[in-house]
């Protein structure tokens, strides 16, 4: 069975305050919050979703705002740097805007790219690279042009409590292709055009700790249902438990961790963010399973109110 996954669905991380999460990932970034829901298994906590315009498979970043919450350690075992895509030529623009935010930034170079490094509000790190792959944003907020605002995914590096176990469950099991060996860092690469090229640094990496300001886990794209169970016989027939096929209402999952550390998920394409509202109204509302609807106004009295907001950078200093 040779399934390939396209890349990176979605990256899931804990953060703190809710407000200030929106405020990062739509009011700084730029990106759509698309899907306002809970978490299901703790309705008293959001599950926040910021992607794309559609909120497509390769641009979903998602938290679970938890408040009072512990903050964690970014380490091995973890998505160490989720790096976002921009077009080219963008990089110079998001310098000086993130630098108007009072967010520091630093330039990095691998595998001959270069990345503007950054972190979040609660510390989880990110960066810009640019690249020609990927289609432009069609969402334009907060005053970023579509040529300068983030495309998606450009990958992860992942940090690995046992670098040669995790290249091998990308290569031999996902289907990515290492393509490059280069300053400590093994890179490989999936078939899609975003959210594609994962880096591994090659020294096996203490574990981390959990909580506010790390990435919980990262999920690959398979490309239908049926496609989706023949990934959970390839993933258990390679000597990995995968839980069994849960419906996350916006996808199909599976979940495993895999030799690294690393909690890994494969979710399905569809049926997408519109599955429960439509295109253009993504975000608006908090979005409840059918089995919560009965509860909805205390569940909605338990949470604090969030609103999705422009925000002005201010002058550099
Ligand atoms: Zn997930």
């Amino acid at each position: 069975m040779s399934l390939q996954t396209a890349g990176i669905h979605h990256i899931t991380a804990f953060a703190r305050n809710p407000q200030e999460n929106v405020d990062f990932y739509a009011g700084v970034l730029g990106l759509r919050l698309v899907k306002k829901t809970i978490n299901f298994d703790a309705p008293e906590v959001y599950h926040l979703y910021f992607g794309d315009k559609a909120g497509s498979p390769g641009t979903i970043i998602t938290f679970f705002p938890w408040p009072g919450s512990r903050k964690g350690e970014i380490g091995g075992g973890q998505v160490g740097i989720t790096a976002y895509v921009v077009p080219v030529g963008a990089l110079s623009f998001w310098e000086e805007r993130l630098s108007g935010f009072g967010i520091a930034v630093k330039q990095t170079e691998r595998f001959g790219e270069k990345y503007l490094q950054f972190d979040d509000n609660e510390g989880l790190h990110l960066e810009l690279v640019e690249r020609e792959s990927g289609a432009n944003s069609e969402w334009s907020f907060g005053g970023i042009p579509a040529d300068k605002a983030i495309k998606g995914f450009g990958g992860a590096v992942l940090f690995s409590t046992s670098s040669a176990r995790t290249v091998s469950v990308l290569t031999d099991v996902l289907g990515l292709k290492k393509v490059g060996e280069e300053a400590g860092y093994i890179r490989l690469q999936a078939e899609g055009d975003i959210g594609n090229i994962i880096d591994v640094p090659a020294k096996n990496m203490d574990w981390g700790v959990g909580g506010a300001g790390t990435v919980h886990h990262i999920a690959w794209r398979a490309k239908d249902f049926e496609e989706h169970v023949q990934w959970q016989t390839k993933v258990a027939g390679s000597g990995y438990q995968p839980t069994p096929v849960i419906d996350r209402q916006y996808f199909n999952a599976i979940y495993f961790r895999e030799g690294g550390g690393i909690l890994f998920e494969i979710a399905t394409d569809p049926p997408g963010f519109a599955n429960d509202e439509t295109a253009d109204q993504l975000g608006q509302k908090i979005m409840l399973p059918s089995w919560f609807e009965p509860n909805r106004a205390k569940i909605e009295a338990n949470l604090l109110p969030i609103e999705v907001r422009e925000l002005t950078p201010g002058k550099r200093e």
